[in-house]
């Protein structure tokens, strides 16, 4: 923000004053110059009343793209903090791939299906029973590789389609 917009006192040579808020701050204590301490009485602002957060230096966030040009986009990428990239994504996501079998994928690989102990492991009783087998807790593992019906549906599977699957 300039001064000249939250202070018009149109009488001071303003062009002489080209102060921005890092040069009224020195290792996190306000220290302007007397002229512009002088705008700042006039205009009715006490520094002393201005909280001022942290001690560092400034620091300048905004880096131009491979064209020259400031975007807040890329100031946005510069900042946000970037996870490594998830190798094999691409094999459920794929452009063959129904959309709803490519979710439930990708969700029992992050263990995120609602089974009844991803439910409890947020702080919400129930009683949970597989409702295939009836004989064990409902966990995503138990659901999709230990219960006695979906190791059934993988056999049958492997035998349909002539894959080796490891129990
Ligand atoms: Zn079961």
């Amino acid at each position: 923000m300039v001064l000249l917009e939250i202070i018009p006192l149109s009488h001071l040579p303003w062009k002489r004053y080209q102060s921005c808020g890092s040069d009224l701050l020195t290792n996190g204590v306000w220290s302007p110059n007397p002229d512009t301490q002088a705008i700042l009485t006039l205009a009715g602002i006490d520094l002393r009343n201005i909280f001022v957060k942290g001690t560092g230096g400034d620091t300048c966030l905004y880096k131009p793209d491979l064209h020259g040009t400031f975007s807040v986009k890329e100031t946005h990428g510069n900042l946000r903090s970037k996870l490594s990239v998830c190798w094999w994504k691409k094999y459920i996501w794929r452009d063959s791939c129904y959309p709803r079998p490519s979710n439930l994928t990708w969700r029992i690989i992050l263990n995120v299906v609602p089974t009844d102990q991803t439910i409890h492991s947020r702080s919400i009783q129930l009683v949970s029973q597989c409702r295939l087998c009836k004989s064990a807790v409902e966990s995503t593992n138990h659901l999709f590789l230990v219960c006695p019906i979906s190791q059934q549906l993988w056999r049958w599977l492997s035998t349909l389609f002539g894959l080796k699957i490891d129990n």
